[in-house]
């Protein structure tokens, strides 16, 4: 495989750009080797600058669920472009996404759409403590929310139950208003409202976590969370950045039958474009201004290009909901070729996760007993065979409508052969 031409890319970006790219995990550190500098793509393809072909499975992380440039979203969008990139002003567009969003997610009656998943969960634990008039948030070890200060922490050490932070910059203030539960562990939520209980404003979890490998909510454990916050006056947000559209259309609370008071959402409701949200019961959302006492505002928030992506992505997925069903099949068939190398494999809908390791994967330290350099030995594989999976252990692999039985029957045999 040719990759020439990437490799100067990539010298060349690092001379104006911190590591050569605008998000770390796109820099392959965690397989050595220098990333693949894209070209273009299309349906199930992606194309790098020095020609090769690869399957993808990474999906720009999630958003592509038709796959990549499909024929319906790029028309709508070239449409829209014509008539004006931004305009600083209401859009019909957005109430009609707006109206989308919360007839596909019961849950939420009010949205607010903005231009990340960050900014999204940031804006609706800002909410969450306007409307509960507490500080602190419970979060869980290996979950990802986005990269605003409060949620770049770990457990702080022994009996403290206030976090510190997991990167330089976040000042230990930020960080003690988080407090750090084990996915999974009952246990570990009881004992922070135990300690904290008059102060929690708000637990966020990822109903399906999918940014530590996919790792599956057990039996129980949602319900138990939905149970806790109620009885002790705090929210439940599910961050279904990743599992909203993807586990099916309703998204995790119709998945797995749970009503969070606030959901945030980002990847496949932009369709590819910058955009995400948050929402939830009107009484909450009624805090934020120009209503509420809360504060949130964007240039570009609900701009008409990323709305309209969105609102053809999710009129081709409500259309077409045989693709669910043909995912997660797909997803399964993958899952299969894993667990035939001895691997484990954790899989919910069209979300999997292949680890490298023989330990039942539940929590961030099971996670942890992977061997990454099995792993990157794996991803070198694959791209040889032809196949973009993730840079790293720690992500899901993303199957899309537009990955053919064709496609899908080459992938098992590259799994097979690496
Ligand atoms: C990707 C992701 C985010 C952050 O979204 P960005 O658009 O990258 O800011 C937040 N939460 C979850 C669960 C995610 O997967």
């Amino acid at each position: 495989m040719k990759t020439q031409k990437s490799s100067a890319a990539f010298r060349e970006a690092q001379k104006y750009i911190p590591g050569g790219v605008n998000s770390p995990v796109r820099a392959f550190k965690a397989v050595g080797r220098d990333p693949l500098f894209i070209d273009r793509a299309l349906g199930s393809r992606i194309y790098d600058i020095d020609g090769n072909e690869f399957i993808d499975y990474v999906c720009s992380w999630g958003p592509c669920i038709l796959g990549h440039a499909s024929e319906p979203v790029i028309e709508a969008v070239k449409k829209a472009c014509e008539k004006g990139l931004s305009f600083g002003a209401p859009t019909e567009l957005e109430t009609e996404l707006a109206g989308m969003i919360t007839e596909a997610v019961p849950a939420i009656e009010q949205v607010r759409l903005v231009s990340s998943g960050t900014e999204a969960v940031m804006s609706a634990i800002r909410a969450a403590r306007g409307y509960t008039g507490r500080n602190k948030i419970v979060k869980f070890r290996g979950n990802y929310h986005g990269h605003s200060d409060g949620l770049l922490v770990k457990a702080g050490s022994g009996l403290m139950t206030e976090s510190v932070p997991d990167s330089a910059g976040v000042p230990e203030g930020y960080a003690a208003c988080t407090l750090t539960a084990e996915y999974n562990s009952r246990d570990s939520v009881e004992r922070l409202f135990e300690a904290e209980k008059e102060d929690i404003a708000a637990v966020i979890v990822e109903p399906v976590a999918a940014n530590m490998g996919v790792v599956l909510p057990e039996e129980g454990f949602l319900a138990f969370l939905r149970d806790i916050t109620e009885k002790n006056g705090a929210l439940l947000i599910f961050d279904e950045v990743i599992t909203g559209f993807r586990l099916c259309y309703g998204g995790a609370c119709d998945y797995f039958r749970i009503k969070p008071d606030m959901v945030t959402l980002g990847k496949i409701v932009g369709g590819g474009m910058p955009l995400a949200a948050y929402g939830g019961a009107r009484e909450i959302m009624e805090v934020l201004a120009p209503n509420g006492e809360v504060y949130q505002a964007g240039t570009l928030s609900g701009n008409p290009i990323a709305v309209t992506a969105g609102i053809q992505t999710l009129k081709e997925l409500k259309a077409h909901p045989e693709i669910y069903s043909r995912i997660d099949q797909n997803a399964e068939t993958l899952a299969g070729a894993f667990r035939k190398k001895g691997l484990q494999v954790n899989r919910a809908g069209s979300l999997l996760s292949a680890f490298f390791t023989d330990r039942p994967v539940r929590d961030y330290a099971s996670a942890l007993t992977c061997d990454t350099k099995k792993y990157a030995k794996y991803f070198s594989g694959m791209l040889e065979a032809g196949i973009y999976v993730a840079p790293s252990q720690f992500e899901a692999m993303f199957v899309s409508a537009a990955h053919t039985q064709e496609d899908i029957q080459r992938t098992v045999e590259a799994i097979a052969g690496n």
